[in-house]
């Protein structure tokens, strides 16, 4: 007796593949299924098991083809599951099977054409009770956490999952209240959750709180699509999954129209309730995430960093050549600094660096304050106050551009680096 089980691959728990079309030795091709497939197969139970008796296969290598209820071979993208209310699509797999001389399978293996598409482990140990455990790869799961969505597509937020596998992420999404339209695995294999058409909740799609902001807008997850990528918090992404990501983005970007400048982290939108940005998820996808690796692809995708007009006069960039004159480095500038002011009726200096500077007129807090602003950062009004709120968004520009994690400060780089990405981009909705 053969049993060949079949299996969700990224799912530990028994996700079984019911109604998958088994093939053996096809005279035609099986995958994709063509609508009128001459060839006589057999179709998995409820358990995702179909069993045989092969005592009539003769000796010598043998093809069984698994042709999932639901299949195809084109990639995922946003045409993936459009149309069909299903729970599960699957890549279908090739095996080849040696039968030995006592009418038992001696070796199975997943054909070279279908490696990407699943495993397989055979138990064939014994000659009277052989399994074939055969793990699918999904490239759709349905999470039931779908939302009608009330805002065009205009928005993609970029994630990482902060677990190592993507199974835990998978899980979250079906049953842990919380949803992104795609998975890309450390491999780049991509896993489609949530259709384009709908919101998933991956970005606060509370209206009536300030969870998620960027520019002008709040309740982003009702017009944004939302795409995990697997790793820890302090793991990098793999090349895989660059590429993957990459491709994906491009095409969602095409599809929908995208511009470039919408395409964000969720440490660049997260926010507490108060609009302050959140460092919940400041490692979502965090400091290690190689922003550039995307700004440089063709077509180039997130906030540019080059590129903006001659820019004109750079009133911050000014500011520290001027207070820098004495020979020793320009102070960066820290939370509890200030513009100078009026106080009192009296005019009272600025705060840079933590100390009182004397006869500064401009106000370089104002300016970087309107800066990441137009940038799209959550700051607040530009009142010319290093404030809590503007010291959140400093730091997560820097998770961003910079590549670090543990800085509220503003030296003469990032401030010029606030500046660059304010003239390569438009201004932000
Ligand atoms: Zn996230």
């Amino acid at each position: 007796m053969l049993i060949v089980r079949l299996r969700n691959l990224l799912l530990n728990w028994t996700d079984s593949v019911a109604e998958a079309r088994l093939y053996w030795n096809p005279v035609w091709r099986v995958y994709p299924p063509a609508k009128d497939d001459p060839n006589p197969y057999d179709t998995t139970n409820s358990n995702g098991e179909v069993q045989y008796d092969i005592a009539g296969f003769p000796p010598g290598e043998h093809t069984l083809w698994i042709v999932p209820k639901y299949t195809t071979t084109d990639p995922v993208g946003y045409w993936t599951a459009i149309g069909a209310d299903v729970a599960r699509i699957y890549r279908g797999l090739r095996i080849q099977l040696s039968i030995g001389n006592q009418n038992n399978v001696t070796d199975a293996r997943v054909h070279s054409s279908t490696m990407d598409n699943g495993t397989l482990v055979a138990h064939v140990a014994s000659v009277k009770e052989q399994v074939l455990d055969v793990r699918l790869r999904p490239m759709w799961i349905k999470s039931p956490y779908n939302y009608g969505r009330t805002q065009k597509i205009d928005m993609i937020v970029v994630h990482k999952t902060g677990g190592d596998t993507i199974g835990s992420a998978i899980n979250q999404f079906l049953s842990g209240g919380t949803s992104a339209h795609y998975l890309v695995d450390r491999d780049g294999q991509v896993v489609k959750m949530v259709l384009d058409s709908q919101a998933a909740g991956h970005a606060s799609h509370e209206n009536d709180q300030d969870q998620s902001h960027w520019g002008t807008q709040t309740g982003l997850a009702w017009r944004s699509i939302g795409i995990e990528n697997v790793g820890t918090t302090k793991q990098g992404l793999t090349d895989a999954q660059y590429q993957s990501l990459t491709r994906l983005i491009q095409e969602l970007m095409r599809y929908h129209g995208v511009p470039r400048h919408r395409v964000v982290g969720h440490s660049d939108i997260l926010t507490d309730g108060q609009g302050h940005l959140s460092d919940q998820r400041i490692a979502c996808p965090g400091y290690q995430f190689e922003w550039s690796r995307l700004e440089n692809a063709n077509p180039g995708i997130g906030l540019a960093r080059t590129g903006g007009g001659a820019g004109g006069a750079d009133p911050v960039a000014e500011f520290f050549k001027s207070i820098s004159l004495g020979g020793s480095p320009p102070p960066a500038l820290r939370p509890g600094d200030h513009d100078p002011r009026m106080v009192g009726g009296k005019p009272r200096p600025g705060r840079f660096g933590g100390r009182e500077i004397k006869d500064v007129t401009e106000t370089p807090i104002k300016h970087l304050q309107t800066w990441l602003a137009e940038i799209g950062y959550s700051v607040g009004p530009a009142d010319g106050q290093f404030n809590p709120r503007m010291a959140r968004a400093v730091r997560h520009f820097q998770v961003h551009f910079e590549g670090r994690s543990d800085s509220d400060t503003i030296n003469a780089r990032t401030a010029a680096l606030i500046r660059a990405v304010r003239d390569a981009n438009p201004k932000a909705d």
